[in-house]
């Protein structure tokens, strides 16, 4: 059993019907920790901070709060959505779209860069009920007078501690909010949250409920099976290839530290005939947003990808994560223990909702055992070494 499940169904939260409808057409049954604590506060539109781990569904909070208390009609333009990657603000416009599918007259649009301008400002020409983005895009469409923030009356944040971290993105949000009116919901969600960016937080919510489902240091990823291999940089390559050729994998994600490491392990594991994809910095956003696609229908099994698409993804069918690369121990320098933030992040893309999970990262140099005691630690967890066979009904 997962833990993170209550018993009681949707059924309380007295969501409309056309609501209700969707939610069991998707297959939610029961609501998750998270959504047992934050749904009856957002539903009645108080502010919110909220941490819970990956996969425990934060995304159902703000979705389903914001389209239960819209107005009939709804009014266009009375939610913006926030996220700091255009893959991420992509699937919460799926999900939006999944859970309004009934809701008549609720469009939403997303908005981020890479994309032209010009044909964005003329989707705005009809105005959505509600806009999805990334901060760079919305505040330029903003500025433009494209986008009217005027009439927002729910103003949300995903993964609000990698946005606000990021000073230029933080410096976006910042003008964005002004452009909102004060009153407004503001929700915000995030799997971590250190102490001081709660304080950050705050400055945008007011008479907020806190939510915090999870001590940080408690993050251990339930049903996450967890492995390292030790190996020569050079070994890397077959060392992936058997792993991949022995494993059960409905999908999996490879993870490595730079662009042209991305594309030339993509070819060679396409070569190998593995139906393998890469996602990475290097590419134009439609073919990003189009690989996405592909591998989040299942065209394709094997993704691999630089960290750009770690946080916040979901995709239901990943049971297995690979740090072909490990997280490096510099990638914040702000911050302590960050090696072991993207760890978590990446290894979260398995697991999701509870499901079982296998990460196995590549240790191959002394910063690698760095970071990998430092996960081990923070974490409280044993990351032992790949065994020779591991049971396949375990992930
Ligand atoms: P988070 O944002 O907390 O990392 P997501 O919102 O991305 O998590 O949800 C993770 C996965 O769990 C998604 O595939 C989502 O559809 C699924 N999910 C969320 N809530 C439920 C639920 N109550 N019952 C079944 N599946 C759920
Ligand atoms: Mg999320």
């Amino acid at each position: 059993g997962f833990s993170g499940l209550h018993s009681a169904g949707f059924s309380e939260f007295l969501l409309k019907e056309e609501i209700m409808n969707s939610i069991h057409e998707c297959g939610f049954e029961h609501p998750s920790e998270v959504q047992q604590e934050a749904l009856p506060q957002a539903i009645m539109g108080t502010d919110i901070v909220c941490q819970a781990k990956s996969g425990m569904g934060k995304t159902a909070v703000f979705v389903l709060s914001v389209l239960h208390q819209l107005e009939t009609p709804p009014k266009p333009i009375s939610v913006l959505v926030l996220a700091h990657t255009r893959e991420l603000a992509f699937q919460i416009k799926r999900e939006f779209d999944r859970f309004s599918k009934r809701l008549e007259g609720v469009k939403t649009e997303v908005f981020y860069g890479g994309v032209q301008i010009s044909q964005q400002i003329t989707v705005l020409k009809t105005p959505p009920t509600i806009i999805v983005g990334t901060p760079g895009r919305i505040l330029a469409l903003a500025r433009k007078g494209s986008l009217k923030l005027d009439g927002i009356k729910h103003f949300v944040m995903d993964e609000c501690d990698k946005m606000l971290d990021q000073l230029d993105m933080r410096s976006d949000v910042q003008h964005i909010f002004r452009l909102t009116p004060h009153t407004k919901q503001v929700m915000m969600f995030s799997a971590t949250m250190n102490k001081e960016i709660r304080n950050v937080f705050r400055k945008f919510v007011q008479n907020q409920v806190e939510i915090f489902i999870d001590d940080e240091s408690k993050l251990t990823l339930h049903g996450l099976q967890q492995y390292y291999v030790k190996l020569a940089e050079t070994e890397k390559n077959k060392r992936l290839i058997d792993l991949l050729d022995a494993l059960q994998f409905n999908q999996v994600v490879i993870f490595v530290k730079s662009v042209s490491r991305a594309i030339e392990l993509n070819k060679i594991l396409v070569e190998c005939r593995f139906p393998s994809t890469a996602i990475h910095a290097g590419l134009n956003q439609e073919e990003r947003i189009n690989r996405f696609k592909s591998f989040k229908d299942f065209n394709k099994r094997v993704l691999v990808s630089t960290d750009l698409f770690g946080r916040g993804i979901d995709i239901e069918r990943v049971n297995i994560v690979i740090n072909y690369d490990m997280p490096r121990k510099e990638e914040r320098a702000e911050k302590e223990n960050s090696g072991s933030n993207t760890y978590l992040h990446r290894v979260g893309r398995a697991g999701r909702f509870g499901t079982k999970g296998l990460a196995i990262s590549f240790i191959s140099s002394d910063e690698d055992t760095q970071v990998l005691n430092e996960i081990q630690e923070r974490f409280d967890i044993a990351v032992n070494e790949l065994p020779a066979m591991i049971n396949i009904s375990t992930y």
